[in-house]
C-alpha cells in the first residue's frame, strides 16, 4: 500500500512503495552530501554560505514553521507568510502543513503512546529520524491544520514540497561556479558550493531540529511539571535559536516567546522583535503573568509519575 493526495490536495487517500524510495533517497542523498563535503576542499566562502543559510533556515523552521503555523504565536500578511513558508520549505523538512500537523499532534499527545516521536514511549533514534522515514507519517493530516488549508498556495508548496529544495540546491551549485569563474581566488565551484551550501548546512538544520523533538524530552532540567517529559536545554536552545527552552514551550506552546526569563536566549524571538518593529508581523502573544508567576523548581520538577523524596 502507498500514500498519495486526492485531487482536491486535501486528503490522504493511499499509500504507494514507490513512493517510499522517492522520498528517501533525497534523504540519504543529502546525507551523503553532507559527509562528502570535506572532499570537495574548504574555502571561506562555502563555510559562510554554509553558516548563512543554516542559521536564516533555521529561523524559517523554528519562527515560521513552529511558531507560526504550528501555533499562531503572531500574525503576518499573506505575502509574508508565502515568502516564509518557502524558505522553510528550502531546509528539506517537508511542506509548512505537514510539519504543522504533525507538530500540533505531538502536543496533544506528547509522550504518549499517541505521539509521533516521544523518546519516551519509543526509542531515541525513533524519536530522532525513525518517524520520518515511516511510511505511515508522509501523508500530511489536513485536518489537523483546518485552518490554514484555505490557502491555495499553501496546498500547492505542501504538494510540491520538493520544490524548494531543489532550487536552492541548483542555486548553491550556480552560485559555486559563478564565483569560480568571476572570481578564482575564492577557492570555491559549484560542487563544494552544493556540498557545503546546500548538504552539509541542511544535515546539520535537520539534525538540530530533529533533536528538539529527540534530547529535549530527555536531557535539560524541568522547571514546570508538564505532563510530558520535555526538558530546558541551554545548548540546544543556542543551536536551534531558542528551541531548546522545551519544557517552557510546553507549559505555554502558544507563547511567541520561549526564553520566558532574560538569560533564557531566544535568538528566533529577538529576530521576530526587529521583524515587529519594522511591521513585518505583529501581535506576538506574550508569556502570560500567571504562568510567570508561576513558582519553578531550580533542581527542576519530577516526571509525570515519578515520586521524589
Ligand atoms: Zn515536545
Ligand atoms: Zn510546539
Amino acid at each position: 500500500m502507498s500514500t498519495a493526495i486526492a485531487d482536491d490536495g486535501l486528503h490522504p487517500t493511499s499509500t504507494v512503495p514507490r513512493l517510499r524510495v522517492f522520498l528517501l533517497l533525497p534523504f540519504i542523498g543529502i546525507h551523503v552530501g553532507a559527509l562528502l563535503a570535506p572532499l570537495s576542499g574548504f574555502s571561506w566562502a562555502a563555510l559562510t554560505t554554509a553558516l548563512a543559510l543554516y542559521f536564516v533556515r533555521m529561523f524559517a523552521i523554528t519562527a515560521f514553521y513552529h511558531r507560526y503555523f504550528s501555533h499562531r504565536s503572531f500574525t503576518t500578511s499573506r505575502g509574508m507568510q508565502f515568502l516564509m513558508a518557502v524558505l522553510g520549505n528550502s531546509a528539506a523538512q517537508r511542506g509548512p502543513l505537514w510539519w504543522a500537523a504533525h507538530h500540533r499532534l505531538h502536543h496533544r499527545h506528547s509522550d504518549t503512546s499517541a505521539d509521533t516521536h516521544s523518546p519516551v514511549t519509543d526509542s531515541l533514534w525513533h524519536s530522532h529520524i525513525g518517524w520520518i522515514v515511516q511510511p505511515h507519517n508522509y501523508a500530511t493530516n489536513y485536518a489537523m491544520v483546518q485552518d490554514w488549508c484555505r490557502y491555495p498556495e499553501l496546498r500547492w508548496l505542501d504538494r510540491h514540497d520538493y520544490l524548494a529544495p531543489l532550487l536552492l540546491a541548483a542555486g548553491c551549485y550556480g552560485f559555486g561556479a559563478g564565483l569560480a569563474w568571476w572570481w578564482p581566488n575564492s577557492g570555491t565551484s559549484g560542487i563544494q558550493m552544493l556540498l557545503w551550501g546546500f548538504c552539509l548546512s541542511t544535515t546539520l538544520c535537520y539534525h538540530a531540529t530533529f533533536s528538539i523533538n529527540s534530547l529535549a524530552h530527555l536531557w535539560g532540567t524541568r522547571p514546570y511539571a508538564t505532563k510530558d517529559h520535555s526538558r530546558n536545554n541551554a545548548l540546544l536552545a543556542l543551536l536551534t535559536l531558542g528551541e531548546g527552552w522545551h519544557n517552557n514551550h510546553h507549559r505555554f506552546p502558544a507563547s511567541a516567546r520561549q526564553g520566558f526569563r532574560w538569560w533564557e536566549i531566544d535568538c528566533s524571538y529577538y529576530a521576530l522583535r526587529g521583524m515587529a518593529l519594522v511591521g513585518l508581523v505583529s501581535k506576538l502573544r506574550p508569556v502570560p503573568q500567571r504562568i510567570l508567576a508561576e513558582p519553578t523548581a531550580s533542581h527542576g520538577h519530577a516526571l509525570p509519575g515519578e515520586k521524589r523524596s
